[in-house]
């Protein structure tokens, strides 16, 4: 029980702080769905997943209306599973990727939204395109290549480090190419910053965070 109080604490703590255009997606992976629920009661309703396995296991014992969406690196095998009824897809990493979501909205005739995961970090370790191949990505799909998606907008992540500089300089490069894109056709959301450092994300103009350990507590590695 002193863990659910602690997490409806954390919770409004953190979603009372946000500012009214950014929105909060909290990441509930590894945590169980009673601890989503209780966030669920306090009015939270776009969380987000990043394992297939994980997210199946979980969306039949929750309430339909979450918006769930995946921020996860995805294998275009297990699509499938989750084309019926994810909101965004935050992690397309590849054309591959791209392709075969736009197969598997058209199969279950929707519209699936996604946003370009971008590789910002130092780090060889993070999945996500290449600027370049974002732009080219991006100039694909107006040119009508993926017509059963909606690209709406950037993901990345930071570097994993103490140094505000870094991180900032970081997020700067996906805020500078938000913002080039937008040109081209309006983005709606720039997706950056986890537990660690949302509020610089904030600061470098991010309209969403990904949260998970500061409000559900800390998780084993994964
Ligand atoms: C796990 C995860 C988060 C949340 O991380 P926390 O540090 O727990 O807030 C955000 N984004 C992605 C892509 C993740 O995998």
């Amino acid at each position: 029980m002193q863990e659910f109080s602690n997490i409806a604490e954390n919770y409004q703590l953190i979603n009372s702080s946000l500012p009214s255009n950014v929105q909060l997606v909290t990441v509930s992976k590894t945590h169980p769905v009673e601890s989503i629920k209780k966030v669920y009661d306090l009015g939270q309703r776009v969380f987000g997943e990043n394992r297939v396995q994980e997210l199946i296991e979980k969306h039949p014992k929750l309430p339909s209306d979450i918006q769930w969406h995946l921020i996860g690196h995805l294998q275009t095998n297990k699509l499938k599973y989750i084309a019926p009824f994810i909101d965004t897809i935050q992690s397309v990493d590849s054309e591959k990727i791209l392709l075969e979501i736009d197969r598997q909205a058209k199969n279950n005739e929707r519209n699936i939204k996604v946003l370009l995961q971008v590789k910002i970090a130092e780090e060889d370790t993070k999945y996500g395109l290449e600027i370049n191949e974002t732009k080219e990505l991006y100039l694909e799909y107006l040119n009508g290549k993926f017509p059963n998606v909606s690209i709406v907008g950037l993901m990345g992540m930071a570097t994993f480090t103490d140094n505000k500089q870094q991180v900032t300089k970081e997020f700067n490069v996906l805020k500078q190419l938000f913002g080039q894109l937008s040109q081209k056709q309006k983005l709606e959301t720039l997706s950056l910053g986890m537990s660690g450092d949302y509020e610089i994300a904030i600061e470098c103009g991010a309209n969403s965070v990904r949260i998970g350990s500061a409000i559900f507590g800390a998780r084993d590695s994964q």
